[in-house]
């Protein structure tokens, strides 16, 4: 096992530090031993303008999360751990017949912390056999600042998310107290590493480089929501990318009731006026379209052979 496998042997890569020697099959909170496990590789058009482009993002949701939150809605790969063993030499193929086929403007890590030792290995594959595309690090925002300093190399794009200013909530939906904290704090690191999203910072239509930070408005929880925003804006100020997503669809059942519906238009409306007030130059906002109970063609269903509806083209 090379140097970049032993941390699996006490696994500390996320701050939730189960120490866990996932070598020995044995699991921590997030599920995965450490045998690399993937949901899906494929172009992705569902993110935002910059990261999609016209020929797609090329999309690697690993199986399993750290931050197992109630109402995800990747349910399936996270809790339910869908995805095939699988190797990092096989992953890079994959990848490679995606820049072959589909043309792809970027190879996109989804929640990659818990698998980082497989994910540098397949980016330093890649980069041997000349793909040397933009890397995209799409997390959950849950990290620890002395591992994206390792990942500073590797990653080229950070789209961290910022779900809760509410450590009670955090807690309720994550088991996550900490998650405000340490999430503000990873994201100062990202911002220090690549800066602002380079789409908005230098016109670039295809990001190449820097920060999108996303922001989910959940059912019930404005107040959430409006506190995120204005955490962010006093921590990074108005020129802070940001993408403010309304596709909230509840994925399953769970026991916060509110989440069991959707979105209302008013609840979104409220965040989005608070954003306008705050005064956020460099947005994507996700307006609400038609009704919320209808499908959203990005919301995943990894049984099917194409987990993404919105990508069948
Ligand atoms: S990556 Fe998994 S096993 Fe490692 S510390 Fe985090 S939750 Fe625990």
């Amino acid at each position: 096992m090379s140097d970049l496998y032993q941390a699996y042997r006490s696994c500390t890569l996320c701050p939730r530090e189960c120490r866990v020697d996932r070598t020995s099959g044995r699991l921590g909170i997030c599920g995965e031993s450490a045998e690399l496990r993937i949901a899906s590789i494929e172009a992705h058009f569902g993110e935002e303008p910059p990261i999609s482009g016209t020929h797609g993002s090329g999309t690697l949701f690993f199986s399993g999360c750290t931050l197992l939150c109630s109402f995800c809605q990747n349910y399936q790969i996270s809790c339910f751990h869908i995805g095939d063993r699988t190797t990092v030499e096989k992953a890079a193929d994959q990848v490679a017949d995606l820049v072959k086929r589909r043309g792809i403007h970027n190879l996109n890590l989804v929640t990659p912390d818990h698998f980082l030792p497989h994910a540098i290995d397949l980016i330093q594959r890649l980069r041997t056999r000349g793909i040397a595309l933009p890397v995209v690090f799409n997390s959950s925002g849950f990290e620890k600042v002395e591992l994206l300093r390792q990942t500073e190399e590797y990653a080229d794009i950070y789209l961290p998310d910022f779900k809760y200013s509410d450590a009670e909530l955090a807690h309720a939906l994550s088991h996550c107290r900490s998650y405000p904290l340490v999430a503000l704090d990873a994201i100062a690191e990202m911002v220090k590493q690549k800066g602002f999203l380079d789409h908005f910072s230098e016109g670039r239509a295809i990001a190449s480089r820097g920060v999108l930070v996303r922001h989910l408005v959940l059912p019930g929880q404005t107040a959430n929501s409006i506190e995120a925003l204005s955490m962010l804006f006093a921590e990074f100020g108005p020129e802070l990318p940001l993408s403010l997503m309304s596709q909230y669809r509840p994925a399953r059942m769970v026991k916060q009731a509110e989440l069991n519906r959707p979105l209302r238009p008013e609840e979104f409306s409220r965040v989005y006026n608070h954003l306008l007030e705050l005064g956020f130059k460099n947005c994507f906002v996700q307006h609400m379209e038609g009704s919320p109970e209808e499908e959203d063609p990005f919301l995943p269903d990894f049984n099917r052979e194409r987990p993404f509806k919105g990508n069948l083209r």
